[in-house]
């Protein structure tokens, strides 16, 4: 038997307390307890994205909502822009694909942010573009893009901003109102300390503009029947109650705490991340790194998806590894949500047993873990 400890970037670990709400028994969603329960999450949603819009719920992982905001944003044949910094934003240019979206797309060099500059040139070259789709932060690479002044840009042209906050929301200090973010989408199973299944979309009055203009087919997940039902108390479909249940109270911590000191907290486990990599002699990834996961490169040749096997399957430490191009060159090690900085301590003492056991030589013995308990305060 060994103890399990998931440090991934996503599903995450969640609090015992999260758990336990989805093992109470199964509410009717037409009735007022349920309202209640559905209330409180829209104000807590609220507050966690930072906006004054009501934040639609949808049944389905963090893709979900990505699909439906293509889906009810867009037409066939707009323009639009996708800044890809990693396997996620190759997602959106996916997405726009699959709905017959003319998307041109900036690529920035694995571990790049966007470069606002390239968003602003972009937009005024061809003013026909209707909308921008990004990261908040991109989980691939561990880099979190300048949501604020890319917001600033779109905000005085005519095209709507679409940011996948998944990995983010809940971490990464994000603003949405005062960012002028008009489309904002998440899912439960990251920093919102839920398990996996529900995802979020908030939109601006600029956003739903653009859904009034979209000619997709949708029903499922159309927004305008989702915010439809908001005023009372419910979802148009039979929602996941007890998933609800327990974001509800993942909410309620995050309120209790502060979604500064959230954030804040997120902010000392990077630096501590960031300082047990280099202890192990790597470096970081990303060259604006994210608070809420570290991404490092392994040394040339090293076979980095057998470190992350070994380290699961000798030690029970669950991390993640490089995706797409960057597959067995690097390791993904998460900090957000649940995840403390006594997880990092185990994180970075299986990293360097493991490293140890696979014939690397660590510069420091003990260091990285010492580095990483910083994070306490
Ligand atoms: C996890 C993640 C997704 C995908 O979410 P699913 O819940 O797996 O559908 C999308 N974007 C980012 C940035 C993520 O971290």
């Amino acid at each position: 038997m060994k103890k399990y400890h998931l440090l991934t970037p996503g599903p995450t670990p969640i609090p015992p307390n999260v758990a336990a709400k989805s093992a109470e028994p199964i509410l009717h969603h037409r009735t007022k307890e349920f309202s209640a329960i559905f209330n409180s999450v829209q104000e807590g949603l609220k507050y966690v994205f930072q906006t004054k819009n009501d934040v639609l719920v949808i049944m389905g992982s963090g893709t979900a909502a990505m699909e439906a905001a293509v889906a009810n944003t867009t037409s066939a044949g707009d323009k639009v822009l996708v800044c890809s910094v990693g396997s996620f934003g190759e997602r959106w240019a996916k997405l726009c694909q699959a709905y017959g979206v003319d998307a041109e797309v900036i690529r920035e060099e694995s571990g790049m942010p966007v470069n606002p500059q390239k968003v602003q040139d972009a937009l005024k070259k061809n003013p026909a573009i209707k909308a921008v789709f990004l990261q908040h932060t991109e989980t691939s690479a561990g880099t979190v893009n300048d949501l604020k002044t890319i917001g600033k840009i779109v905000s005085e042209t005519p095209a709507i901003l679409v940011v996948d906050a998944i990995s983010g929301l809940g971490g990464e200090e994000l603003r949405m109102d005062e960012w002028n973010l008009d489309v904002v989408v998440s899912g439960s199973q990251k920093g919102l300390m839920t398990a996996p299944g529900l995802s979020m979309a908030s939109l601006s009055p600029k956003g739903w503009k653009a859904v009034e203009t979209s000619k997709h087919p949708k029903f499922y997940w159309d927004f305008k029947r989702i915010k439809k039902s908001i005023p009372d108390g419910e979802t148009p479909w039979t929602p996941a109650v007890t998933l609800l249940q327990s974001l509800n109270e993942a909410l309620r911590m995050i309120k209790e705490e502060t979604i500064e000191k959230v954030w804040e907290k997120h902010r000392r486990m990077a630096k501590a991340a960031q300082a047990g990599v280099k202890a192990l002699g790597f470096s970081l990834l990303s060259s604006q790194p994210c608070s809420v996961l570290t991404a490092a490169k392994l040394p040339e040749g090293f076979d980095g998806g057998l470190l992350i096997k070994k380290m699961l399957n000798d030690y029970g430490v669950s991390v993640a590894g490089g995706q797409d191009n960057l597959k067995g060159k690097i390791f993904r090690l998460a900090h957000m949500g649940y995840i403390d900085a006594f997880d990092l301590v185990v994180g970075f003492t299986a990293l360097e047993k493991t490293l140890g056991n696979m014939g690397y030589k660590i510069p420091a013995p003990g260091k990285a873990a010492m580095e990483a308990a910083t994070a306490l305060v």
